[in-house]
């Protein structure tokens, strides 16, 4: 029997949640589409391992864009169309902050959260929600404009906030509101969940992180983020998609400017009319194009222009007792010896002391996830690529644990107990680490980053720009929709979309 045929739709390089949400659309519409990932398993960073026995969430924190029962928000509503049946669990809280001078949880809820931050910092009220208003009047501009593009004139008549934000950074519109800086801190946490201080973030990616994330709440899968993922593959496959695990696409075939197929590194030569790769731009017109001759000179540009965002460097612990026992209340907790995100960002550059750090304790929104008796205590940071570049092959076990040692000692401090008393198994995951397990480039979870020169706005206008061979579509964090597992969905959708233009479009030039 033959493991390919001799002609596909489709290639999807990458069976984690963006290159699956692809296969998922594309199935729907009736494609044919072959699914080739280079490890065991689908998923990607969405994936969970197992030490000592017990089943522990590699990566996911929250997730945004699910939205409650009855009520999905976008990324809940596409995985439920299809067919895609997640055990969701609502986070109980926004989170902790626990930075000079506050201690405070927040929650969910626009109206809620600006009571407590006005409880923290009072008088504020009245301009906290008015923030968070606009930040949601911005979101749904941004979701509407994403599906139905409109011209200049009318994007100002509709969608006004959001055109007046769109040129602003962050910190540019918190001034206008002249927020005390206690309260403007209490609304900085989630900046690091977009990897770029305040004075660089383009408010358009703020607004829509704090609607998403505090106006409706975050989730997680029951049985961690593999769920999702394993669950996407089978729907897919059940839906027609072939996937097929450890292959590792090499190559990506191309000739007089339009893609044909893949090779992977067993040496199968396999055709297609699209490609859509999960590894980077970056990869892909570096590397992966066969004949280099294929690659033009405008995508070398493109990717040497942009900067790489943040990796992620994570400590995970499952510990012998319970969080109540062990007195963490909080699901999550942001703690940083300053708020100054312009200044956060720039020591994120390094390898350590970092100085700001996000812990989930997973019990506390899903009381079964470790054995009962223990629970679960990750401590990440997000560093910036550049650093770990530095680290030679000798140093590498040494600056790891140093790195990992000051975490825990520094969440030692805010919990008031050690947690290497309590720890039943450690995990250290690095930038290295991802890099070897997804070969995403350089360890990057974050795609490039957000800057005021390169921002959504500008991304969307463009996109068409950007699409140097024909019939080759990108889906991961590098694309418009930026990092994170519900963005990685939305990535997918939108690679998906574009090949299922691209094919009307040629479909009516014939
Ligand atoms: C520690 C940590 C914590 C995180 N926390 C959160 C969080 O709380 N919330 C959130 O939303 N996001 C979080 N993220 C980010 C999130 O996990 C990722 O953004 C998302 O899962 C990326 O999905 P993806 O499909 O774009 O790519 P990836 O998961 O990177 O997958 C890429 C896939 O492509 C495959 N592949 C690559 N090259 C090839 C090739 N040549 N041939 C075949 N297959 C190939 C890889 O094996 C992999 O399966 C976290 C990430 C980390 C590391």
């Amino acid at each position: 029997m033959k493991f390919y045929k001799d002609h596909y739709d489709v290639i999807v390089i990458g069976g984690a949640l963006a290159g699956l949400s692809s296969a998922l659309m594309l199935a729907e519409k009736g494609k044919d589409v072959l699914v080739l990932e280079r490890h065991n398993l689908p998923g990607g960073i969405a994936t969970s391992f197992v030490r000592g026995g017990i089943e522990i969430e590699a990566s996911l924190h929250e997730m945004m864009s699910i939205g409650p029962k009855g009520n999905r928000l976008k990324v809940g509503k596409f995985l439920e169309d299809m067919g895609v049946d997640v055990e969701w669990l609502k986070v109980p809280e926004a989170y902790h902050a626990s930075i000079p001078g506050l201690e405070v949880t927040l929650h969910p809820g626009l109206e809620t959260f600006a009571k407590e931050v006005d409880a923290a910092v009072p008088g504020t009220y009245e301009k906290v929600l008015k923030l968070l208003n606009l930040c949601h009047t911005v979101f749904d501009s941004v979701n509407e404009l994403s599906i139905h593009p409109m011209s200049k004139v009318k994007m100002l008549l509709k969608h006004e906030a959001f055109v007046k934000t769109a040129g602003y950074s962050t910190q540019e519109v918190i001034d206008s509101f002249d927020l005390p800086q206690k309260a403007q801190d209490l609304l900085a946490p989630y900046w690091i969940y977009v990897g770029s201080g305040f004075r660089e973030l383009p408010f358009t990616i703020f607004a829509v992180l704090m609607a998403d994330y505090v106006g409706y709440g975050s989730y997680i899968p029951r049985k961690f983020s593999h769920e999702m993922s394993l669950k996407m593959a089978e729907r897919a496959e059940a839906m027609g998609v072939q996937i097929e695990y450890r292959q590792h696409v090499e190559k990506i075939l191309v000739k007089n400017g339009r893609v044909y197929g893949v090779r992977t590194q067993r040496g199968d030569e396999i055709h297609a009319d699209y490609v859509i790769s999960a590894p980077y731009p970056n990869k892909v017109y570096t590397s992966m194009i066969e004949p280099k001759s294929e690659v033009p000179e405008g995508a070398i540009k493109m990717v040497n222009g942009r900067r790489l965002s943040l990796a992620a460097f994570s400590v995970i612990m499952i510990l012998d007792k319970t969080a109540e026992e062990l007195g963490i209340r909080d699901y999550s907790i942001f703690h940083g010896d300053t708020m100054d995100t312009d200044l956060l960002y720039r020591d994120l550059a390094g390898l350590g002391p970092y100085r700001y750090l996000t812990c989930i304790c997973h019990n506390l929104a899903n009381p079964d996830a470790t054995p009962e008796g223990t629970c679960s205590f990750s401590i990440t940071t997000l560093p910036r690529v550049d650093g770990w570049q530095t680290v030679s092959a000798d140093d590498y076990d040494r600056v790891k644990h140093e790195v990992a040692s000051q975490m825990i000692d520094m969440m030692n401090k805010y919990l008031g107990f050690d947690l290497r008393e309590h720890i039943l198994e450690c995990v250290i995951e690095t930038p290295m680490t991802i890099a070897h397990y997804t070969g995403m480039w350089n360890g990057c979870i974050y795609g490039y980053a957000h800057t005021m020169e390169d921002h959504i706005v500008a991304r969307l206008q463009t996109a068409e720009e950007e699409k140097f061979i024909e019939g080759l579509e990108f889906a991961g964090a590098h694309q418009i929709s930026g990092d994170g597992m519900g963005p990685a969905v939305t990535n997918g959708r939108k690679a998906a979309k574009n090949v299922l233009d691209d094919m009307k479009k040629r479909e009516a030039a014939k």
